[in-house]
């Protein structure tokens, strides 16, 4: 798989402004840059191009205090991503990951959904079960863990640690 970087836009408008969450941050976007939103859609690219895009932070130059490293919702931002600068590498490709439907280990969700078994499905509207992949979860294997794991160490051999604090 290869990535290609295709733009870098510094956006001085979100730096003054506290907010929280991916929601707040997406709507921004749109507001302050319709024309560039727009030409991200799918159906506007060249190629059958599915571009995404996302808002890299520096916790220390703006008010934006998420209280994780990374932010997707899939659900409703397809494309769409939320980091911080300061975090470890590995979480740029664990959000993309995210937007290829990926998820976190089994053992990490079930901690999350505070011991219930975790159904993605519940989470989702119907009209999306099909994105739905039973094997796309983080495993853990030999003591190391794929990239969408919650392991401290990660295959092949990837040196930055996780932070426990990404979503
Ligand atoms: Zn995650």
């Amino acid at each position: 798989m290869k990535r290609t970087l295709k733009e870098v836009v510094y956006i001085s408008e979100l730096l003054d402004i506290n907010f929280q969450d991916i929601y707040a941050v997406h709507d921004l976007l749109a507001y302050y840059y319709p024309d560039r939103m727009e030409a991200l859609q799918p159906n506007k690219s060249h190629h059958h191009v599915y571009p995404y895009y996302g808002v890299v932070f520096s916790t220390r130059n703006s008010a934006f205090n998420p209280d994780k490293c990374g932010q997707t919702d899939v659900a409703l931002y397809p494309q769409f991503f939320v980091l911080d600068i300061s975090c470890p590498k590995v979480v740029l490709e664990h959000e993309l990951g995210h937007l290829a439907w990926a998820n976190h280990d089994i053992d990490t969700l079930s901690y999350q959904t505070e011991g219930y078994l975790f159904d993605l499905a519940a989470w989702l509207p119907v009209g999306l079960h099909s994105k739905i992949k039973q094997y796309a979860y983080g495993y853990h294997c030999g003591g190391k863990g794929t990239v969408m794991s919650y392991a401290d160490e990660f295959h092949p051999s990837t040196p930055a640690l996780l932070s426990l604090s990404m979503a």
